[in-house]
């Protein structure tokens, strides 16, 4: 990035923040947007207002705040939101022109309830519990007070903190005359909760990476009452708690996509913009690879670039696994490609590949995978590949592609009366596709199978 005399700062101001995923977040949007803002931790040690009075001389655009300061910065504000100061809790301030100083929102609820739309989540007369008291508590309470649920029980270790939270906000929403149900227990009193088909938020640190086996409430019984679990933790991607939820017969969420959604919605309010949904969702699959990064290697490119000789080879030197995605397909489903492609269809197809790539995505590690020709074109496609493990291109040119596969009998596209046009054409339209899906592209030309084995490893070596 190229930082001048104009590049505006934004900052995230906590203690402590080594693990923090926000500069990422922050910095890629402002990459694939082209915007001059750049995104710093600043760790703020002990006094907080003196940050803040410097960080507004510095002319910093705005904030994040975090742990432990989004309720303590309220003090330092000329100017609150009405849901943040309902809720609490700030995490986000915003430069005010006219204020001297700075303005305090809490996207934490709104990334939420983002995420509870794309998710198709309705806590609309629900019964919701959450397990936790504390500064994520508060926004989920606050937003399942607004989604209209019917009743809510707040669970926690230190029972006096429940009682405060359940009483600080039916105070807020019974002054605007809109009465609500929230109930206060200890985790041992869970079965006082008598309804099923509960929306179930964790929101405790209870289970966070590396403690990953540690769970509130141990017992079957209250997992069978779950019909949604949604875990404030998202590292692991898979929580003890989201396991229980399924293992009991409920659907299971993370909320990775509440963190880029709250950052999301801090960055449109620093910049005055809105975030187009493709940097969103190319920002989402960054932050998937980088938190749950897998071992799996993924060759792509058109027929005939060496995609199974290259993969099986590989697989037998780096002591990995090795599925060809056409032959798992082909034994699937009892035919070959192109019987599948004449009776059945290429939708019929696609939708396959579709479906073995979010079965790769759940199940596979160390796996060399080589891909059908076709699997990457489609962008839904193309981020499952990335997700699941580092993604090569293997190049070669038209004619050396025509002279390797002008014998074989078994490709479908090739039964035409001008082969090597068609795949002249073909490649042209498909090679910026493929170098879209790919990390890195290996030009196979030369048909050395080691000495692309090679480049492979040099680059994951790297
Ligand atoms: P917090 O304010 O420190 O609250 C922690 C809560 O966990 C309190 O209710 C505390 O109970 C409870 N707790 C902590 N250790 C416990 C233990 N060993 N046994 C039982 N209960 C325990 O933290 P927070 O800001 O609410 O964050 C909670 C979780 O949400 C964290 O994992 C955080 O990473 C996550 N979070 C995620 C997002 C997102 O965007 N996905 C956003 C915010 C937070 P006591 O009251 O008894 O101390």
């Amino acid at each position: 990035m190229n930082i001048n005399g104009k590049t505006k700062l934004i900052g995230l101001i906590g203690n402590p923040l080594e693990h923090t995923l926000s500069p990422f977040i922050h910095n890629k949007i402002s990459q694939l947007l082209n915007q001059n803002v750049i995104y710093l931790p600043f760790l703020v040690e002990n006094d907080l207002d003196l940050a803040i009075k410097g960080g507004f001389e510095l002319q910093v655009l705005g904030f994040n705040i975090t742990i432990p300061y989004k309720n303590q910065i309220i003090q330092s504000l000329v100017d609150i939101d009405s849901s943040a100061s309902e809720i609490g809790a700030v995490n986000t301030l915003v430069r005010s022109k006219d204020k001297k100083g700075y303005k305090g929102y809490n996207t934490d609820f709104l990334g939420l309830k983002r995420q509870l739309f794309e998710d198709s989540i309705s806590l609309k007369d629900k019964t919701v519990v959450v397990l936790g008291a504390g500064g994520a508590s508060k926004a989920v309470v606050y937003l399942s007070c607004l989604e209209g649920a019917s009743k809510i029980y707040i669970l926690n270790r230190t029972f006096s903190n429940a009682e405060k939270l359940a009483t600080k906000l039916s105070q807020v929403f019974s002054n605007k005359n809109d009465y609500k149900t929230i109930i206060p227990l200890s985790f041992n009193e869970y079965d006082k909760i008598v309804e099923n088909h509960l929306v179930v938020f964790q929101a405790t640190s209870v289970g966070m990476f590396p403690n990953i086996s540690n769970l509130i409430i141990k017992e079957k019984m209250f997992y069978q009452k779950i019909e949604i679990g949604i875990d404030l933790i998202y590292n692991p991607a898979n929580t003890k708690f989201m396991k229980m939820v399924e293992e009991n017969g409920g659907k299971a969420y993370n909320t990775l996509k509440m963190l880029l959604y709250q950052g999301v919605i801090s960055y449109e309010l620093w910049n005055d913009i809105r975030v187009p949904k493709e940097v969103i969702d190319d920002v989402f699959l960054e932050l998937k690879r980088n938190l749950y990064p897998k071992d799996n290697i993924i060759l792509i490119g058109f027929m005939g670039s060496g995609k199974s000789s290259v993969g099986r080879e590989l697989a037998i030197k780096n002591n990995m696994k090795f599925i060809d995605t056409d032959t798992y397909i082909e034994k699937m489903e009892g035919m070959s490609i192109s019987d599948i492609f004449s009776k059945k269809g290429e939708k019929y197809f696609r939708n396959l590949e579709r479906s073995i790539l979010d079965k790769f995505n759940e199940l596979s590690t160390n796996t060399v995978f080589a891909t059908g020709g076709g699997m990457p074109l489609h962008s839904e496609n193309a981020s499952l590949l990335k997700e699941l493990g580092t993604v090569f291109y293997l190049k070669a040119s038209s004619k050396v592609i025509y002279e390797r596969i002008r014998y074989s009998h078994h490709r479908p596209l090739l039964h035409c009366k001008e082969p090597y046009q068609k795949i002249y054409n073909l490649m042209n339209n498909r090679n910026s596709l493929y170098e879209k899906a790919s990390d890195v592209m290996i030009d196979t030309n030369e048909n050395n199978i080691n000495e692309t084995i090679k480049k492979i490893n040099d680059y994951l070596k790297k």
